[in-house]
């Protein structure tokens, strides 16, 4: 099985697609924003360094990701294949990334983009709710996308919360991030011909039929 790295702006559905993928190929998802989270819970020096980053939006150091992600990517449970999502975030860390996968004798697999719309985006970040336990996210706007109880998870129970960045003011500060760092690395990976762009403007099933298909090729 490929590795797979997911590319795309805030709330445009790749938590969603790699809960998916991770279903049918039954491989780990990777997701250092998840990875933070948990961190960011934690009563210590890290705990509060992460979750004040959180909240405002901004990255956090490039370091801490990169001890994060190689811990999590020596597991047993990556060896065969594995979806990254949130990793690499700038040039630096898809620079990083490299040398981690040397290390530890993995290659880079496919690296998925997903474009979509700013406005599409916006109307999205509002509604987004996401499982406390198992990390399976919502919409509560969106009427095939609902949990079927308010605030509970269809999946495991378990509460549903709203992100603290999910707000119009850091979601701009995140889109802009985005948006400036991702270039170079999309360029990076062009370079190795191992990247792919798919279409987010479109519904679950439809941006999962196209991932598919770039996974079987
Ligand atoms: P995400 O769930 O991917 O939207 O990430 C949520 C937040 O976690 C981001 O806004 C950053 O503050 C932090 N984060 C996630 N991945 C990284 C990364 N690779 N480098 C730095 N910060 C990250």
């Amino acid at each position: 099985m490929k590795n797979i790295m997911l590319i795309a702006p805030p709330a445009a559905g790749k938590g969603t697609q790699a809960e998916i993928i991770e279903k049918k190929y039954k491989i780990p998802h990777i997701s250092t924003g998840d990875i933070l989270r948990d961190v960011s819970k934690e009563n210590s020096e890290l705990g509060n360094y992460v979750r004040e980053t959180l909240s405002s939006g901004n990255l956090v150091k490039d370091e801490i990701t990169y001890e994060l992600v190689k811990e999590r990517l020596s597991k047993d449970d990556c060896k065969n294949g594995y979806i990254i999502d949130g990793f690499p975030r700038n040039f630096e860390q898809a620079l990083a990334y490299d040398n981690i996968l040397d290390e530890i004798g993995y290659n880079v697999g496919i690296v998925i983009v997903i474009d979509i719309d700013k406005e599409t985006l916006e109307k999205r970040i509002i509604g987004r709710r996401i499982c406390d336990n198992c990390h399976a996210v919502y919409n509560i706007n969106e009427e095939n996308h609902k949990p079927k109880e308010e605030s509970i998870c269809d999946k495991c129970g378990g509460r549903l919360y709203q992100r603290s960045d999910d707000n119009i003011e850091a979601f701009q500060n995140r889109y802009n991030t985005y948006i400036e760092k991702t270039s170079d690395i999309i360029k990076h990976y062009e370079e190795r011909h191992v990247l792919y762009h798919v279409n987010g403007n479109c519904s679950i099933d439809e941006v999962f039929s196209q991932i598919d298909e770039l996974i079987k090729k």
